[in-house]
């Protein structure tokens, strides 16, 4: 008999997560999630739901009643709360980890006293304080919330003397922290996972490119040299072996023009980056994240395809319904998640373009900029 899967969040990625357990039914018989929107997009294609905010008490209490396992697709869960159901359910990875990893001061606190790699940064609790780390970093300097910040909304770019004041003010009281910025010529990642029994696995690093802090394209595999790739492998795995808990890990890194490597962040779940996997890898990153929580041998890792996966966001100007998007390329793999409404930068879908052998990253990109006006947001009228 198969388990039931709780997952914290029913968004794209509890969505692709759900289409994961579906193809592997003897393991996983049904799939909850709980998630504050009705109709959220994992429940499209088979999983419960229970509808209520993240962090709720009573509702995460419900999931582990109803679960055997449970994981989470968003960092935002209440960390203490699914400490106090392990007794009920299985929660993966561990909330521990998640504590960590929500509070992006504890998580550099942490990567730090593990001789991980990072920038340099400081505790920011008064405009005093800030105006030390001002000193001691130069400009520019990032300002970020600590907590519930992501896709970079909770960062503020301090360039000079006159923006500190409003820098401070824009955080309205949050805790906060000050980085040092770091030029760098490329973002990359890595997606590790490690199963219950300890085994690990890297997927091989990519490439990220942002815009306005959030991600828009993924390359893979990232065009670095191996010396590079290997690097960076080899600080997941790092990173990983000291975080306690199994699941699929998103190590988002930075390449600097010195060709050092520093750790940004950690997602403990799932990530963006890793869509690509879908179509490119002899394994999915989600299906590698059920293979990694249910304890069996973990999937191999192999990239089989050069890929190029483009994020499709809603326009910065427009709210409501839009047109359906529909592509028909070969090697050109469309996913939507199912958002009827489209929001400002809001993630609707992503598109992978999958090389064949032989066809270059270049040409993969060029593929891509031709087929963007496809898969354009457009209001419906
Ligand atoms: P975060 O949400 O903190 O991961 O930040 C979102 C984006 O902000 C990252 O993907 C980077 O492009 C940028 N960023 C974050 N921290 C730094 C930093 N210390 N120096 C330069 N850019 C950064």
């Amino acid at each position: 008999m198969g388990k039931i899967l709780g997952i914290i969040g029913g968004g794209q990625l509890g969505m692709m997560l759900t289409e994961a357990a579906k193809r592997m039914p003897e393991e996983i018989s049904k799939v909850i999630v709980l998630d504050p929107t009705k109709n959220c997009p994992a429940t499209q294609v088979g999983a419960e739901q229970i509808i209520s905010d993240f962090k709720d008490a009573k509702s995460i209490h419900e999931l582990a009643q109803k679960s055997d396992i449970i994981t989470y697709e968003i960092e935002s869960g209440n960390s203490d709360v699914l400490k106090s159901v392990q007794g009920m359910a299985e929660v993966s990875p561990s909330p521990e980890s998640l504590r960590i990893i929500q509070d992006k001061l504890l998580q550099k606190r942490f990567l730090s006293e593990n001789q991980i790699p990072i920038s340099e940064f400081i505790q920011v609790d008064s405009i005093n304080d800030l105006a030390q780390g001002l000193a001691k970093f130069g400009y520019p300097a990032l300002l970020k919330a600590r907590r519930d910040a992501y896709d970079g909304r909770g960062n503020f770019k301090i360039n000079s003397s006159k923006d500190v004041q409003e820098a401070f003010d824009y955080f309205n009281g949050q805790n906060l922290m000050l980085e040092k910025f770091v030029q760098f010529k490329k973002e990359v990642s890595v997606i590790v996972g490690r199963n219950t029994k300890g085994q690990i696995k890297t997927f091989p690093l990519v490439e990220n490119i942002h815009e306005n802090n959030i991600l828009r394209e993924t390359i893979a595999p990232a065009r670095v040299s191996e010396e590079i790739s290997n690097q960076a492998e080899e600080i997941a795995k790092k990173t990983i072996t000291v975080l306690k808990g199994a699941g699929v890990f998103g190590i988002e890194m930075f390449v600097t023009f010195e060709n050092d490597i520093l750790v940004n962040e950690i997602a403990p779940r799932v990530h963006n980056s890793g869509h690509h996997t879908l179509q490119s890898s002899e394994t999915s990153q989600f299906d590698q994240h059920l293979r990694a929580i249910l304890g069996l041998e973990l999937g191999g890792v192999k990239l089989l395809h050069p890929t190029v996966m483009f994020n499709i966001l809603g326009p910065k100007d427009f709210e409501g319904e839009y047109m359906p998007i529909k592509i028909s390329e070969e090697n050109v793999f469309l996913k939507m998640y199912g958002k009827k409404i489209s929001k400002p930068l809001r993630k609707l879908g992503h598109l992978n373009v999958v090389g064949n052998p032989g066809e270059s990253i270049d040409y993969l990109l060029q593929k891509l900029e031709s087929l963007k006006e496809k898969v354009r947001v457009i209001p419906s009228t």
